[in-house]
């Protein structure tokens, strides 16, 4: 089942059980404690507070998600992109467990000829907030899931919020068995790659306030209404539904990979390590090409920091697959503007803003390696000679500083020269870089009366790293 379809048959399950079907919402969250909308109720979320009143009590969408937090799993394990789509129901103070979880089984396991996505109901685990004796109830007497395929979990795993203030509440979640080969028995709690959480469904009841981990934060009280959000992964059903083996090789995502190896003369399915940069590329591309289509531009901050950083991952990645000097980005964007302009067709509108922008960043970022490589390279040299084997991490700063070498790239790079690099020195000169903009900032914060001080700061923060965009994203359980 192609990965349209399953959002078609999503919307029009939910459209016929009372549900407003509501579009995407850019990528750009309107919410400003976040920088990029990382879960379907973010849009919503006024009404989950009874800040706005709702035009309709149900809906449902397919909202587009960035995690940035899931970025070093990406192409490591099965189930994680940076952007990724949420197919999601929602009741604002309508209907609460006991129509919601009926409603998912029902979508799950009805048959594919019936409008549904046929899973064999003994494939499917479910987990519930540990003392919600009343999610467990409907799923075994309601639903008829065996008891000992119902398993509870605590804060980290079964109480849901965005990470930052706003709604939460306990919720249940829905894995998909892959069956032995992916791993151990026991159901999620013993193996979250063998069994695939694609399904989230989220009792809204009371609302968080800042501060705290996963576990640990204020509830500052109740919502003025019992209400429903969920959120279910497109890329995790398609890999389901379409027989593969992860979310890199579903419809959309594998003709980016596949295109990829292809300029590189890679083959996919022979080289652990090139198959991840394959996942890597293929992963970043889309979500670079929607964050752009979305409207963010590379930059040093924020969300432009975001996307820099995806596309320069791409690149590296690229290289490391051998793409040496040559520019491919401009052709994998066309194969993910491609893919993705089903579901989203203004893509193809946008197409020559989104080259443009990327094409840019790839020449920009071209520049960077080619001096750096050079600089590095005498630093290899320098090491050598002294028949030291540790590059220094003053030298691994100055790359990170003066020509923007991320530190993952000066480590693969001088492992690739039999050379370790001193990363705690590095991590140090980071940190005092960083105190130091600090203090100026503190400095400014405080008025000082010396403002040609303003420009020293600009000057310093215009090379910081921004450090802050994924500590505000979407808590995942
Ligand atoms: P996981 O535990 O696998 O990291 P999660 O619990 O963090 O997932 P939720 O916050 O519950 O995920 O999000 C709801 C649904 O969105 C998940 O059940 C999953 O299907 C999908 N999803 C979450 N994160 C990703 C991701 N990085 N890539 C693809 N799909 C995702
Ligand atoms: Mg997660
Ligand atoms: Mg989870
Ligand atoms: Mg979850």
């Amino acid at each position: 089942m192609e990965s349209a379809e399953i959002a078609r048959r999503f919307l029009r399950f939910f459209e016929e059980r009372g549900h407003t079907v509501v579009p995407s919402a850019s990528l750009i969250a309107e919410d400003p404690t976040l920088l990029l909308v990382p879960a379907g109720m973010v849009p919503f979320k006024p009404y989950f507070l009874g800040q706005r009143t709702p035009p309709y009590k149900r809906a449902a969408s397919v909202q587009k998600c960035v995690r940035t937090p899931d970025i070093d799993e990406v192409g490591k394990t099965t189930r994680h992109a940076t952007f990724f789509q949420m197919l999601g129901n929602f009741s604002f103070g309508d209907y609460f467990k006991d129509d919601a979880i009926p409603f998912a089984w029902e979508l799950l396991t009805r048959s594919e000829a019936d409008g549904g996505f046929g899973f064999p109901e003994d494939r499917l685990w479910v987990t519930v907030y540990h003392d919600d004796d009343e999610a467990a109830e409907l799923w075994n007497k309601k639903v008829g899931v065996p008891a000992e395929r119902i398993q509870r979990r605590g804060m980290a795993d079964n109480f849901w919020s965005m990470g930052v203030p706003g709604p939460c509440g306990p919720c249940t979640e829905i894995y998909y068995d892959r069956g032995p080969e992916y791993g151990r028995e026991g159901g999620p709690i013993a193996d979250e790659n063998r069994y695939l959480e694609v399904w989230n469904n989220v009792f809204m009841q009371f609302e968080r306030g800042a501060g705290g981990g996963k576990e640990d934060f204020p509830i500052l009280g109740d919502l003025p209404a019992k209400s429903v959000d969920t959120g279910m992964g497109l890329e995790r059903m398609a890999a389901i539904l379409q027989g593969v083996d992860n979310i890199y090789e579903i419809d959309t995502t594998y003709k980016i990979l596949d295109r990829a190896a292809e300029l590189t003369k890679t083959r996919y399915g022979r080289d652990e390590r090139a198959d991840i940069s394959l996942r890597v590329v293929a992963d970043h591309v889309r979500t670079g090409t929607m964050l752009v289509a979305d409207g963010v531009l590379p930059g040093n901050e924020g969300r432009g920091y975001v996307l820099r950083r995806i596309l320069r991952r791409s690149i590296r990645n690229l290289r490391l697959l051998g793409s040496g000097e040559e520019r491919y980005m401009h052709e994998l964007t066309a194969v993910a503007v491609d893919v993705m302009g089903e579901l989203y067709p203004e893509l193809k509108a946008d197409a020559p803003q989104i080259h443009g922008v990327i094409d840019a960043e790839e020449a920009s970022f071209l520049g960077t390696l080619r001096t750096g490589t050079a600089i590095f390279d005498a630093a290899v040299e320098e090491t050598k000679r002294k028949s030291a084997t540790v590059l220094s991490g003053d030298q691994a700063f100055q790359l990170h500083d003066t020509y923007g070498f991320p530190i993952d790239l000066t480590l693969e790079m001088a492992s690739e020269q039999g050379l370790k690099v001193d990363e705690e020195g590095f991590r140090r000169l980071m940190k005092e870089q960083r105190d130091r903009a600090k203090a100026d900032a503190a400095a400014k914060k405080t008025g000082n009366a010396d403002i040609s001080v303003f420009g020293q700061i600009l000057e310093k923060a215009g090379k910081v790293e921004f450090l802050g965009y994924d500590q505000v994203s979407a808590e995942s359980e």
